[in-house]
């Protein structure tokens, strides 16, 4: 085994006494112990490599040597397979953890964002390995687990540009609402398990509240805890008194907004959570939208604005217009419709009558994030476009009058053979086609929703 220093290391630290070491002292031990750990976590990856070697030729008792033997927990081992993993894939990094350059937490970051990675991925990320060890032995393993993130978000939206829009599709229909209460205590307690983007426009509301109340001198005494829970109260049972506080404050640029996802994006809530491009560019469609000038040394020096809400007039227009989503099988009152921009503000629409439309939640969601898009006429007959820019069907324009509504019931009744999803279906569904049993492998969000047209 090569040993680079290692024994170095050990004399190092087994003649300091470290009870009465200055700052030095304590620096060449630190380095020396650090040294030692990626010795250490280089022969757990070797012991756990040979052991299950040994394993697969018959010998089951070596396959558990290192929770037999080196006292080690499961997930001890289950870290290690995982180095061991990064270990095959990136060689380089076997050989920067021999060293001592890296250390098993660097391996650890790659482990962790590489699992869900195809053998074409794997490829390209093998490609940068010399710049990924580059960046490891710069970096801390909390940077460096940043980077490896970003390189590998690069990589995987070549690859899959709708993987992103499908993560989130499975974060929002994994969030949940719990209660208990806690039988020693008495006290209620409530877990809100949300998506980043619905977690972002919570605690939008969340922080203008907060900021209210710690503005206001009688609160001055209060513990920050308390100010916190008066807030989050304050969020569910005040209204914010005709003052619009903005729902999420998403920052991307200009060339994501207009052409989709680059290698350089900048797509994510104000927190630096990414988010899908063509969610940003649904939140756009009524949004006031900042465009901030950013020069090559990464400063601010100008700022403009453009209001993309519809006016109260508009939406009374419109209103009169349509009684519910502009969806021809949709019921969901014109109340809880956001304004669409039927051309988007990316492709030089604007915020005028003759270009806005009433979609529910679900039915937005249909045209940015689906692929799905609309056409409006003068007499605003809307055309529904499929993702593949076929027409789907063309409607009898507004359908707020008594005999708009009765045509909209038959055409709906008519067409309910081929119709858009009402709502995006859960990641691991399968059409009922899909009958041979296979998964043909990951499925885009725009593919899903072509490929199950009869959803809902
Ligand atoms: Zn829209
Ligand atoms: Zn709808």
């Amino acid at each position: 085994m090569n040993d680079g220093g290692v024994r170095g290391a050990v004399e190092a630290l087994v003649g300091t006494d470290l009870s009465v070491a200055d700052h030095t002292d304590l620096a060449d031990a630190s380095r020396a112990v650090a040294r030692l750990q990626s010795f250490v976590d280089h022969a757990k990856v070797q012991i756990a490599r040979r052991g299950r070697q040994l394993g697969d030729e018959g010998d089951t008792s070596s396959a558990h040597t290192l929770i037999d033997e080196g006292r080690c927990t499961g997930t001890d081992v289950k870290s290690t397979n995982g180095r061991d993993r990064v270990c095959g894939d990136l060689p380089d990094f076997e050989a920067a953890l021999a060293s001592g350059a890296v250390t098993g937490a660097h391996l650890d970051a790659l482990a962790h964002h590489t699992k869900s990675l195809t053998d074409a991925e794997r490829s390209d990320l093998a490609a940068l390995s010399d710049e990924l060890v580059a960046d490891a032995v710069d970096q801390p393993p909390a940077l460096f687990d940043r980077t490896v993130k970003g390189r590998i978000d690069a990589i995987r939206n070549q690859h899959r540009p709708d993987s992103d829009a499908e993560m989130l599709d499975r974060q929002r229909a994994a969030s949940c609402v719990k209660r208990w209460t806690d039988r020693d205590t008495g006290m209620k307690n409530t877990m809100l398990s949300l998506d980043p983007l619905r977690d972002a426009s919570l605690w939008n509301v969340i922080d203008h509240h907060l900021a209210r109340l710690r503005s206001d001198v009688a609160n001055a005494e209060l513990p920050f805890g308390q100010l916190q829970v008066e807030a989050v109260l304050a969020s569910v049972t005040t209204s914010s008194g005709g003052r619009r506080i903005p729902e999420i404050v998403a920052h991307v640029d200009h060339r994501s907004l207009c052409h989709g996802r680059h290698a350089h994006t900048l797509a994510e809530t104000a927190d630096g959570t990414a988010l899908p491009v063509p969610t940003v560019q649904r939140l756009c469609c009524e949004a006031l939208i900042q465009a901030v000038i950013v020069q090559p040394d990464g400063t601010v020096d100008q700022l403009c604005a453009e209001q993309r809400t519809a006016s109260r007039q508009q939406r009374r227009m419109l209103e009169a217009m349509h009684s519910t989503c502009a969806h021809p099988h949709c019921e969901v009152s014109f109340t809880a419709c956001r304004i669409h921009h039927v051309t988007w503000w990316t492709k030089g629409g604007t915020t005028v009558l003759a270009n806005l439309l009433p979609l529910c939640e679900t039915h937005h969601h249909l045209v940015h994030e689906g692929g799905w898009s609309l056409d409006i006429d003068e007499r605003r007959a809307v055309t529904w476009l499929r993702p593949d820019g076929s027409v789907w069907l063309t409607d009898a324009g507004p359908n707020r009058t008594a005999a708009d509504r009765a045509g909209r019931a038959t055409r709906a009744s008519c067409d309910r053979s081929e119709r858009p999803p009402g709502r995006p279906p859960p990641a691991d569904a399968r059409s009922e086609s899909d009958d041979d049993g296979k998964h043909a492998g990951p499925r885009s969000t725009k593919r899903r929703y072509a490929e199950q047209p009869n959803l809902l």
